[in-house]
């Protein structure tokens, strides 16, 4: 899952950042409304976290803009406390949720999850991968192999849910890093090989396969 946060604070967008990804969420930072728009407009995020108060364009013309253009990407906004318009004038202009600053990770972190369940839940609650071979709840965020359940970090659970709606086909490296990792992504860095191993080491060396010089593909083992 990719977020963009968009947070003309620095020191709290880099917070956001930090705790976001330390809960397996890939996530790039807008520290104003111009960019935020460009980001939003080109790259695939899954939601965005979108203050209100930002220089240049505000979050609320932002939201409209996204909507204006057919964007339905989940929009939690961030207002301040007293500014009950800003609330109103969010949520018409096609905001999901809203926060008050000053708020608690935590709730930041079950608001994100909340519009992640009602948009999952609408689409898709599971993803199922060959007849019992690895079930993976998107709600619960748990996965099971042939019934037993396998214990992931998010980091690791992020890639195994992207390698397997995309279950047998090859994704590229360059997708992995977009859609796990997104801007923050170290060139060069090994980080990728380093999740494969640990991922095949709990889920066993066949399910993950190597296309060498391309990428990876889940398959279920002899089908
Ligand atoms: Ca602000």
């Amino acid at each position: 899952m990719r977020i963009l946060v968009v947070e003309d604070e620095r020191r709290l967008a880099s917070v956001l950042q930090k705790g976001l990804n330390e809960h397996g969420y890939a996530t790039d930072i807008a520290h104003d409304g111009q960019s935020a728009l460009a980001l939003a407009l080109t790259e695939p995020y899954d939601l965005l976290v979108l203050d209100v108060m930002l220089p240049g364009l505000d979050g609320i013309t932002v939201c409209r803009e996204l909507r204006n253009r057919g964007r339905t990407v989940p929009i939690l906004m961030l207002t301040a406390r007293d500014a009950v318009e800003d609330r109103v004038a969010g949520l018409d202009a096609g905001a999901d949720d809203y926060l008050v600053k000053p708020f608690a990770f935590a709730e930041l972190l079950a608001r994100i999850r909340a519009l992640f369940r009602r948009e999952s839940a609408a689409k898709q609650p599971a993803l199922r991968l060959g007849d019992r071979e690895l079930e993976i709840d998107l709600l619960k965020r748990e996965v099971r192999q042939r019934g037993q359940p396998v214990e992931l970090t998010p980091r690791e659970f992020a890639i195994l849910e992207y390698l397997v709606r995309h279950a047998n086909t090859v994704v590229t490296r360059t997708q992995l890093i977009d859609h796990v990792w997104g801007l923050a992504f170290m060139p060069g860095s090994n980080v990728i090989d380093v999740y494969i191993r640990s991922l095949r080491r709990k889920l066993g060396d066949e399910l993950i396969q190597t296309v060498r010089g391309v990428g990876y593909r889940v398959r279920v083992p002899n089908d």
